[in-house]
Order: C-alpha cells, then sequence, then structure tokens
C-alpha cells in the first residue's frame, strides 16, 4: 500500500486539527475517532509565525522555512491550505502548479472568480484539489437530511437550520474584511452547503439580511431564507450575540415537528397520531382565550427518538486518497462548491439590495 505524505500551510486552530486527525485522532462530546490512517501521515509544515514553527518540531513535524521550500520537496504528496481565506487562493494555485494534490479550507476563496481560477489550474495540472467541507459530515446535520430524504415526517414545509454563540466575531483575521472575515464565508459556507446538500430543488428565491451588532467591519451574523422550488422554505441563520440559543434545527413536517438542540443531537420527534380527534383544552389567559393554540396531549401525539446516523469524518482522506489513485470521484465536488460560493454571493446580493433575488444556479 503507497503511503501518502501530507504537509500542512498554516498550522494554526484547524490546521492542527488535521494534525490531529491524521496523525493522532480526535474527539467530540463524549466520542473518540482513533487516529492514524494506514497510508497518510502529516509530515511536515509551514506557518509564518515562529511560535507555530516551534509547534510543529514540537509534535514531531519537518518544518519549512517558506512556501517555496515545502512545495520543492518531492516527498510531499499533498498539501493542506488552512491559513486565513485571503491566502487560499494563490497557495492552492501554487501548490497545484508544483505538482501537489491540494486540499483548501473552507471557504475556498473569497468569490466565485476565485474559485473557477483554482478549478481550471487543478484541470490545467491534473492534480487532485479537494475543499474540507467537513460539516457534511455532521451528524446533527445527517439526522435532518435522513428525515427529509425517507420522508419520516411525511413532507417537510419548513426547515430551520441555527447556530448562535455570544461571542462576537474573534478578534482575528475573521474581523478583517480584506482577509475574508465575517460569518458568511466561516458559518454560511458551512450551513448554506448542508442545505443545498439536502435539498435536491433548485433554489427559486434568496432573501437575506446581515447583522453588524459587535462591529461594522464585517457581518457578525445574518439570517437568509431559502425557496426552493418545491414550496420548501429553509431558514438558515447566525448569530454572534445571543446568550440563550434557539436550536440548532427545527423541521416542519406535515406528519410531525423535529427539534434538534445542539451538535450533541440532543433532541426529539413529535408525530401526529390522530389529526381527528379533538383533545384541545382551551388556554385561559388573563385577557382571553384560545382553543387554536391549546397544547395536545398524549391522545393525539406520540413522543420519538431521532433515527440513528453514522458519520466518519476520516472518509474526506480516505475519499481524497482513491480518488488521487483513480477508484473515486471527489464525495465534495467542486461543482458543489461552487454552488455553493454562488449562493453566498447571493446572500450579498440580497441583504446589500434588501430584497429577495431569484438563484439561477
Ligand atoms: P488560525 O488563525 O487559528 O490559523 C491560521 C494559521 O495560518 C495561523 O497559524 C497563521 O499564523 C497562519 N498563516 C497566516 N498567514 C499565513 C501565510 N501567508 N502563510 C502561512 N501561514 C499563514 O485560523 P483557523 O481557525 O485555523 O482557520 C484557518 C482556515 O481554516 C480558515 O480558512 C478557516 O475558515 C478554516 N477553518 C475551517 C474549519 C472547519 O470546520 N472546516 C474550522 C475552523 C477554521
Amino acid at each position: 500500500m503507497k503511503q501518502y505524505s501530507l504537509a500542512i500551510i498554516g498550522l494554526g486552530g484547524m490546521g492542527n486539527w488535521h494534525r490531529e486527525l491524521v496523525n493522532e485522532g480526535t474527539r467530540f462530546h463524549n466520542k473518540v475517532i482513533l487516529g492514524g490512517f494506514d497510508n497518510l501521515k502529516v509530515t511536515g509544515s509551514f506557518d509564518i509565525r515562529e511560535c507555530r514553527q516551534e509547534f510543529a518540531l514540537q509534535h514531531g513535524l519537518k518544518t519549512y522555512s517558506s512556501i517555496e521550500e515545502l512545495l520543492a520537496d518531492p516527498s510531499v504528496d499533498i498539501v493542506l491550505i488552512s491559513t486565513p481565506n485571503d491566502v487560499h487562493r494563490s497557495y492552492v494555485i501554487k501548490a497545484l502548479e508544483a505538482g501537489k494534490n491540494v486540499v483548501c479550507e473552507k471557504p475556498v476563496a473569497l468569490n466565485s472568480g476565485e474559485l473557477q481560477e483554482m478549478i481550471d489550474t487543478s484541470i490545467k495540472t491534473g492534480k487532485v484539489f479537494a475543499v474540507h467541507q467537513n460539516r457534511r459530515w455532521d451528524e446533527d446535520y445527517l439526522t435532518i437530511k435522513n428525515i427529509y430524504e425517507n420522508k419520516l415526517l411525511g413532507d417537510l414545509f419548513r426547515i430551520e437550520s441555527r447556530v448562535h454563540g455570544s461571542r462576537g466575531i474573534p478578534g482575528d483575521w475573521r474581523a478583517d474584511p480584506k482577509q475574508g472575515g465575517g460569518m458568511v464565508l466561516d458559518w454560511g459556507v458551512h450551513i448554506l452547503d448542508q442545505a443545498l446538500q439536502m435539498v435536491p430543488e433548485k433554489v427559486s428565491k434568496v432573501y437575506a439580511s446581515l447583522t453588524y451588532i459587535t462591529t461594522e467591519l464585517v457581518d457578525d451574523g445574518f439570517f437568509v431564507e431559502l425557496t426552493f422550488e418545491n414550496g420548501l422554505v429553509f431558514i438558515v441563520e447566525v448569530g454572534t450575540r445571543n446568550y440563550i440559543n434557539l436550536p440548532r434545527w427545527y423541521v416542519l413536517g406535515f406528519e410531525g415537528t423535529a427539534v434538534i438542540e445542539d451538535f450533541s443531537r440532543k433532541g426529539k420527534i413529535v408525530r401526529i397520531m390522530d389529526y381527528s380527534k379533538n383533545d384541545a383544552i382551551p388556554i385561559r389567559t388573563a385577557a382571553g382565550l384560545t382553543k387554536t393554540m391549546a397544547p395536545r396531549t398524549s391522545e393525539t401525539i406520540k413522543e420519538e427518538t431521532l433515527p440513528d446516523v453514522k458519520a466518519d469524518i476520516k472518509d474526506f482522506y480516505r475519499n481524497f486518497i482513491n480518488v488521487m489513485e483513480g477508484k473515486e470521484k471527489l464525495l465534495v465536488s467542486l461543482d458543489s462548491v461552487m454552488r455553493t460560493m454562488k449562493l453566498m454571493e447571493a446572500v450579498f446580493k440580497s441583504a446589500q439590495k434588501g430584497a429577495p433575488i431569484a438563484f439561477e444556479h
């Protein structure tokens, strides 16, 4: 079995996550992903910060003094770009032109024009180029996708996907528009992408607004309403000044409702069992009475657990190597990455216009 060597450019938070995943393993909630691939190892890295070069040495990596030195090393088969977003384009192109296969962190580029240049270079050089849209492996997302695809709640008419935090924009490059900061590029790229991956229909309308609550420099949150051609409305929202989070997912189908509270997939389904039976006990408030909004009783609804799903993020690199060996196609196709990039452009356009816009892609 051929052994592949991976070198990381930009060994910050996410670069190190890749190092851990590939060489050591990673943890989330109470789960552990054991590290070590039979045929892949992170062997080296380059970072402009001296402290990260030292960190690399402490973890047994070879360090390079420049990207050129790294790209000139014939023992490096794959290069991961995990620098701030504005550097992705030039580094991806350099690495492909140096004959390396390239993985790039999300958002792959600042706009669709840059992405097209990268794709053209990968075609010209014949090297594999993939984008780390890792949240396609999130189990909360895959649970809702399962409910949607298998019609577990009948047809869905509304899906709400939210990521809420309270810490504003981190005070690093993410607050700098020139470096590709802002929450649309940071989180929108994940959860807009999930919406497009889940619903195969065309998007007929995009309406978006951006927030600038904690800073005026970049969007620190956004609200997007996507209307799909089948009528499904998909809400995608990010907030960074939310001290109480709304659920990660809230999903309405003709036969029930599902909720997932957080990334740990805590949640439930409530299914309607009997439409005909009237179990409504009117609710009295100080100012009146309502039968319409009366909660249901166990006579007509049933609570269920969420369907089980399994995902293994290591499949990202397994697939990448299989593509290099000509055995598979990319799981994260470049066409799908381009579509998400164009959707983010539509989000900015709609927010600027303050009106819904059509989405042709
Ligand atoms: P970070 O600031 O922690 O790390 C970036 C590293 O790149 C730093 O160590 C910095 O010194 C280095 N760097 C900056 N400019 C460089 C250059 N020109 N050449 C070489 N090194 C350079 O940021 P991060 O959170 O690790 O984000 C890095 C990338 O990963 C971004 O594109 C971000 O969007 C992405 N990211 C992805 C996920 C995900 O889940 N897929 C999560 C977090 C970050």
